[in-house]
């Protein structure tokens, strides 16, 4: 007997192997020779491979204990070629490390038991919890809907117990692995037991032990990030994706994929409901409701009653306030929340101390040697960082015969703000909440101990402040500089936006009736802003859907973007055309460009960009794959595919 052995490998195909006389079944680990090494493989379907006269090798034994379901394999296949990324890779997704199957391990998980604290679910809670319940054990996708501090956690928590009480599993999606630790504690006061936690940073110790424990139905739910998705569940009952609209679903690197899309799939495999839970839902998912796609359920009040802060927009003239970036009609506001003993959060998008450094006699500006990109000064560090590749440069450059250049810093970053507070509100608490600041675990858990515990009167924060905290005392947010205008890299500026401010507007008010948000900003006028301020997110977003439409854009056609990179600029480019030539080949796409990435140079290489554009419905990325695949590819550049793009720098 033939058997067919996929290696988690990057190969698109299996590998042929006697069986041996073991008997095997589809989805049995095996080991077997493979070059001069044994690896261990899945055994795969038989796709009618026609075998050529070559000295086929035996397999060399059966993993005892372990295999994958005809579901998952099914989903792995799809995956694959939806992403167009090698069969191999995708199993390794599934199936992980070596050891997993080769080291024993004690897979008994969730011994920790805590005192679970009894929650009751008020009217409209309830409310949307029946209407999720009403699909069971079929492929249906629903979405959960309700502003900050509405509740919908809670909602989503009884649907998982219920699933989980008839031994069936549960994978909760979220978008942010530091979330985990808040959503952690929330999750133990109700279940009354630690999650598995799934993340590529866990150690591989607990890998080994969440892995057997989701393989042998023993861990019955798993809160993870991305890569939680190809889990080999072996009762899947239903997946969770919380926070549906955050772009950080999107894999941008290594393997290319969407996790909440690819979530959808894998429910619709293992034909099992999905919730996607959101507050203001994604362009896709919005469509999707309007289309009757997905159910839909809203949950309109926060739990507390508490209304969503008051808004509003201030002139932020920077002619009149040259360097300063806090005008006095914010300040003027703020000592009201402060003088109340309230919490006041600056929300600035921009780690660092200033985005550009030109210099005043020469006009010389510090663009880092790697990437074209302005480099961004850190006052923290003393020098010069490009946030794509982290180069660090010292501020130095040699001006024109007089020594050195003398740089000014043009436009604000979170540490500039930060100086800036300290000077306006000298007396208060004042805390910087960014990336560079909290590289460690140890230094998060202070900042959110000091600012439960009242210790911080002033938060300045970057992105990561936008997304689920919970600070009861925070009652005022102010946008330092609310900017609407894009950048044109990104489609979907307007929805980022939108999400954005609507999260962090969710963030004040949480336990008082009494908060407001300020938009300070440049074009006080620009639409978009004045429809926000009018709590009207979902009408922008139906606006939006309007301008894809005509445009072109998805949801309404698919896109798929090829980079071709190369240490030379010609070289990138005249890669790109002759695979246009080829691509034009297939029928019913249409090729756009080459173009040179508005980002030309990462890391040392040029970059030039296809846009496939196709309509939506079709599945051509089994063509685009062969085709790729038959090309003669010069050594000197790289392909990259990505599926739906999102970023377009
Ligand atoms: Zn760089
Ligand atoms: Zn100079």
């Amino acid at each position: 007997m033939k058997a067919q052995v996929l290696l988690p490998k990057i190969f698109n195909f299996s590998f042929t192997y006697n069986s041996n006389n073991i008997p095997l079944k589809i989805g049995d680990f095996v080991e077997v020779p493979f070059g001069k090494n044994k690896e261990i493989g899945v055994i795969w379907k038989n796709k009618n491979i026609k075998l050529k006269d070559i000295k086929i090798k035996n397999i060399g034994q059966k993993i005892k204990d372990y295999s994958i379901d005809q579901n998952l394999i099914n989903f792995v296949e799809w995956f694959a070629i939806y992403n167009m990324v090698p069969l191999g890779l995708a199993l390794k997704m599934t199936i992980g490390n070596k050891d997993n199957y080769t080291k024993k391990i004690d897979s008994n998980f969730n011994k920790i038991k805590k005192k679970k604290k009894k929650y009751k679910l008020n009217n409209e809670q309830k409310k949307a919890f029946e209407y999720l319940d009403l699909v069971k054990d079929k492929f249906d996708v629903s979405v959960l809907q309700g502003t900050t501090g509405s509740g919908k956690t809670l909602v989503y928590f009884e649907r998982i117990k219920k699933v989980i009480n008839k031994n069936k599993q549960a994978l909760v999606l979220l978008p942010e692995i530091f979330l985990t630790n808040e959503f952690k504690s929330r999750f133990e006061d109700f279940f009354g037991y630690e999650p598995a936690i799934w993340h590529s940073k866990i150690t591989p110790k607990n890998k080994r032990i969440i892995w057997n424990g989701i393989i042998e139905n023993k861990i019955k739910l798993v809160v993870g990030a991305r890569s939680a998705l190809l889990l080999p569940f072996k009762k899947l009952g239903i997946i969770v994706v919380d926070e549906e609209h955050d772009t950080s679903y999107k894999q941008d690197e290594g393997v290319i994929y969407n996790a909440r899309d690819m979530a959808i799939s894998r429910a619709s495999f293992e034909k099992i409901p999905i919730h996607l839970v959101t507050s203001i839902p994604s362009i896709e998912t919005y469509n999707n409701i309007q289309n009757k796609k997905f159910r839909h359920v809203k949950i309109t009040k926060r739990f507390n009653d508490y209304p969503l802060p008051k808004a509003k927009i201030v002139n932020l003239n920077i002619n009149k306030i040259k360097d300063k970036f806090i005008s006095s009609e914010t300040i003027s506001y703020v000592n009201e929340f402060l003088n109340k003993k309230e919490q006041v959060l600056f929300f600035i998008n921009r780690r660092g101390y200033a985005p550009y450094l030109i210099c005043k006699k020469c006009g010389f500006k510090l663009i880092c040697s790697n990437c074209s990109m302005y480099l961004t000064f850190h006052k923290k560090k003393n020098k010069a960082v490009c946030h794509h590749c982290s180069l660090e440069k010292k501020v130095k450059n040699k001006c024109k015969e007089e020594g050195d250049c003398d740089f000014i810093m043009y436009g604000p970053g979170v540490e500039k703000i930060f100086e800036e507070i300290k000077k306006i509100f000298p007396n208060n608490k004042t805390e910087i909440f960014s990336s560079d600041y909290m590289q460690k675990k140890k230094q998060t858990d202070e900042i959110f101990k000091k600012i439960n515990n009242n210790e911080v009167d002033i938060l300045i924060g970057t992105q990561m402040i936008s997304k689920g905290f919970n600070f009861p005392k925070l009652n005022c947010v102010v946008v330092v500089d609310a900017d609407f205008s894009g950048r044109g890299y990104d489609l979907r500026t307007t929805e980022k936006n939108i999400q954005l401010y609507h999260q962090l507007s969710g963030r004040a008010g949480r336990f008082s009736s009494e908060s407001l948000i300020i938009y300070q900003t440049l074009t006080p006028e620009d639409s978009t802003l004045n429809e926000l301020i009018k709590d009207k997110s979902e009408e922008l977003l139906k606006k939006e859907l309007i301008t894809r439409k005509k445009n072109h854009l998805p949801p309404f056609v698919r896109l798929i973007a090829i980079i071709i990179s190369s240490n030379q600029h010609d070289l990138s480019i005249k890669g790109a055309k002759e695979i246009k030539v080829q691509l034009k080949k297939i029928s019913n796409i249409e090729v756009l460009g080459p173009v040179d990435s508005p980002l030309l140079k990462v890391k040392k290489k040029f970059r030039s960009r296809l846009l496939l554009r196709f309509s939506s419905g079709v599945l051509v990325q089994k063509k685009i794959t062969n085709l790729l695949n038959s090309l003669k590819i010069s050594s000197k550049i790289k392909l990259t595919v990505d599926v739906d793009p999102v970023n377009f720098s």
